[in-house]
């Protein structure tokens, strides 16, 4: 690698580093590649059984059954109107569908893993709503324990001052958690690897379950297969070193998910999606890239989608600050749009061997998820959910192989190439 290079990325990363705070989902990232045992000693977390929504548009009441008490609490946040309730993991055994509608004040429910040891409950409200309590009643003689939140509707402005009164708690909370991960695994730096660092990122997870087919199946699992396979294919190559961001079904933030790149100092870094339309006789695979401009109106409306997903889970993007704004970034990050570019097209070329590609395979919209400014990055729609013959080569280990074959082609392509420019 020229050197020039090389200082401007660590310039970029100091600067970076000062700028991003860290967070528990990069340990996790860390975990995932090194202890596997570790789960298996665990307690098993109680069990939800059952949920419903009772009341009407004055008072609404939001009750899960559950196979013990555990310690609870709420919050509400606007832009969407959601009320937000974290409980210790908890193995949702809920039937499939259960939140889809609500009543009264609640549009509807979402559940599951938001980091390791963690679960939370997104209560959609249609409008303010004030939380009135939010308790869990112990079991009693035969019942299960219940955990309660009861909900009032409340105007605009009744929202925001309730919002203000408890704000100075909130931000605490915050910053406690934030402190916690201060002891992050340092990953080895750029210089002295001996191998170029690869960091897969299946999308969605926990309770964000992405796209989901009309047969109920989600596109949280089926990238996540996809990405275990790839890193297999990547391990048994034997050239480049592989981290995922999410090694199961754990909700990781967009935030965290550049962040685990830059902390790391990937040297690339595959964000893994799968993609759903109304119009259902749209198939093929599609390769994103980071652009301020979308390429076409359907690359800006799934930017917006696949951007919604901390908003699905409920996190609090008034706290959520990471762009920053400084020369040397600029300058890196110009040097690693060209390298994602470079990929991009590589892989595009490569993927079309072994997968059905959609028209224009190659396009660009403002994700999120790929604005490391020092990690070249792409974001790949493996196919659409929402087409019969797309969903069958999805969900079937003999497509994941094939295409994880591809990238694997590409990934080792990209890396030679690098190498031979350094060299030169
Ligand atoms: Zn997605």
């Amino acid at each position: 690698m020229p050197s020039t290079t090389g200082l401007l990325r660590r310039a970029a990363a100091a600067v970076l580093a000062a700028a991003l705070a860290s967070s528990p989902a990069l340990a996790a990232a860390e975990a995932t590649s090194t202890d596997v045992k570790e789960t298996a000693a665990r307690p098993a977390p109680p069990r939800a059984s059952g949920a419903r929504v009772i009341g009407d548009a004055d008072r609404t009441r939001f009750v899960m059954d559950l196979s013990t008490g555990v310690d609870v609490s709420a919050f509400a946040l606007a832009d969407p109107y959601r009320v937000v309730v974290d409980l210790p993991e908890v193995a949702f055994d809920l039937p499939a569908g259960v939140g889809a509608a609500g009543r009264g004040l609640v549009k509807g429910f979402r559940y599951g893993l938001i980091g390791r040891g963690k679960s939370r409950i997104v209560i959609d409200a249609g409008g303010p709503v004030l939380i009135d309590k939010a308790f869990v009643l112990p079991p009693v003689e035969g019942q299960p324990a219940r955990l309660v939140v009861d909900l009032l509707g409340a105007t605009p402005a009744s929202f925001a001052a309730e919002q203000a009164r408890t704000a100075v708690a909130r931000r605490s909370m915050a910053e406690i958690s934030v402190s916690k991960s201060d002891r992050l695994p340092s990953g080895l730096a750029r210089a002295d690897r001996a191998r170029p660092l690869v960091v897969i990122d299946p999308g969605h997870g926990g309770i964000d379950p992405g796209t989901v087919a009309g047969n109920g199946v989600r596109e949280k699992d089926v990238v996540l297969a996809f990405a275990a396979e790839l890193k297999k294919k990547l391990e048994a190559g034997g050239r480049v070193d592989v981290i995922m961001t999410r090694g199961d079904d754990t909700f990781v933030s967009l935030g965290d998910r550049v962040r685990i790149a830059h902390e790391h100092e990937a040297d690339l870094f595959i964000s893994v999606h799968a993609d759903a339309t109304p119009e259902d006789f749209v198939r093929g695979a599609t390769v994103y890239t980071l652009s301020d401009k979308a390429s076409d109106r359907q690359a800006a409306a799934l930017a917006a989608k696949e951007n919604a997903s901390d908003v699905i889970a409920g996190l609090d993007l008034s706290v959520e600050t990471n762009e920053v704004s400084d020369i040397l970034i600029d300058l890196a990050r110009r040097e690693t749009r060209n390298f994602s570019l470079v990929f991009a097209r590589d892989l595009v070329t490569s993927l079309a061997t072994s997968t059905r590609m959609i028209r224009n395979p190659h396009r660009a919209a403002g994700f999120q998820v790929l604005k490391a400014p020092d990690v070249p990055s792409v974001l790949v729609e493996l196919g659409y959910l929402s087409n019969a013959q797309d969903e069958s080569l999805l969900t079937s280990a003999e497509w994941r192989t094939r295409v994880a074959d591809s990238f694997a082609d590409s990934i080792t392509r990209y890396f030679g190439q690098r190498l031979a420019a350094a060299a030169d």
